[in-house]
């Protein structure tokens, strides 16, 4: 716990989490949830699709911070820009953040930094939060004055975008806020309704209660990482050449058009090296990325429907090794990717 008369400020805590590399940082009181009525509504009616870890009891979790810190007292939410957390582009169809070393590592490095240079300051009890934790982490991170949430559900900042990933710091100091930086800063989306026309499925939809929501059962990203079973077959022609997330929401959004464009120009996956993998193989090229995530099976199942989207006759040949898969799953989307190709091959 914090002794009595130890105090620090939000200002303090932003200069030590920009020391340690942290792009934007802010701090908000550990008061009740920050929209939980409208994410547990958002569950209730079956948004989320098969997604356990929002649906099954930890939903409810999010409802408090004290369930994660009992005596949590403030939020330190921070957030790193991609390009800064891994330091590498990789190819077109892998959605930003998993190009590199896989985030978790770096953030928890970076938060267990931070309190123990706060350590120097004060005594308290903390907990780091690095998508190990249910909380509504994008919901704090506006309450903390880091952007405000976007049409496409995205946290954006006006200066540096959406392009960034999450974390927290949860402790039991009372830091001084600074109603200066630690505030939700305005809604800057306007009229602009640029991602929900970009989205080739159609998963921004009207909330009910206004403003947008997501659908999370038509999401591209939802069908390439958390389902496990068949992609429904309306939607697979829509997922394109995304393997593994998808950035199209973001890429469109101008908030983030010039880094977008920076690093939006690379060279598409090699589906037909990828499709050839062994699961070792599969472990090992994969092991320090989220890629992993997909699982081995769940890959190969988006592998294959990037394959039939291309319409290249080049991808027919590791179709068919797929379509004898083991993995009825994979062998199913293998069949469809060669239907596709028979429809619309075009030159190798
Ligand atoms: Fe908001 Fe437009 Fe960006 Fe969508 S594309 S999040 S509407 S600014």
């Amino acid at each position: 716990m914090a002794i009595a008369g130890q105090r620090v400020s939000s200002r303090l805590v932003r200069d030590l989490a920009a020391e340690i590399g942290f792009q934007l940082a802010g701090v908000t009181p550990a008061r009740q949830a920050p929209d939980f009525d409208r994410f547990r509504n958002w569950v209730d009616r079956g948004l989320a699709g098969e997604m356990r870890y929002l649906t099954d009891h930890r939903a409810d979790v999010r409802s408090d911070l004290d369930h994660l810190l009992p005596g949590v007292k403030s939020v330190v939410s921070v957030a790193m820009m991609y390009g800064e957390a891994d330091g590498e582009a990789g190819p077109a169809g892998i959605a930003q953040y998993a190009w590199g070393e896989d985030y978790h590592v770096v953030m928890q490095r970076g938060l267990e930094a931070l309190a123990t240079r706060l350590t120097e300051h004060a005594q308290f009890e903390w907990r780091a939060c690095v998508d190990t934790a249910p909380i509504l982490e994008r919901s704090l991170a506006r309450q903390a004055g880091l952007g405000w949430i976007g049409k496409n559900t995205c946290l954006i900042n006006q200066d540096s975008g959406s392009f960034c990933l999450l974390a927290e710091l949860l402790t039991t100091l009372e830091i001084e806020t600074d109603p200066a930086f630690d505030a939700p800063p305005p809604d800057r989306c306007g009229t602009c309704t640029r991602c929900i026309d970009a989205c080739p499925t159609q998963a921004i939809v009207p909330s009910h209660s206004g403003g947008f929501e997501l659908d999370a059962r038509l999401c591209i990203s939802y069908f390439t990482i958390e389902l496990r079973g068949p992609v429904p077959e309306e939607y697979r022609g829509a997922i394109g050449d995304n393997i593994f997330g998808c950035d199209i929401c973001q890429d469109v959004c101008p908030w983030n058009k010039r880094h977008a464009i920076a690093v939006r120009s690379e060279p598409s996956a090699p589906l037909g090296e990828f499709s050839m993998l062994t699961k070792a193989e599969f472990r090992e090229r994969f092991r320090h990325t989220a890629v992993n995530r997909a699982k081995y099976g769940g890959f190969l199942r988006n592998v294959a429907v990037a394959m039939g989207n291309s319409g290249r006759e080049v991808y027919r040949q590791p179709l068919e090794q797929l379509a004898n898969s083991e993995d009825e799953i994979v062998a199913a989307h293998a069949r469809w990717g060669l239907a596709q190709l028979d429809s619309t091959a075009k030159p190798r």
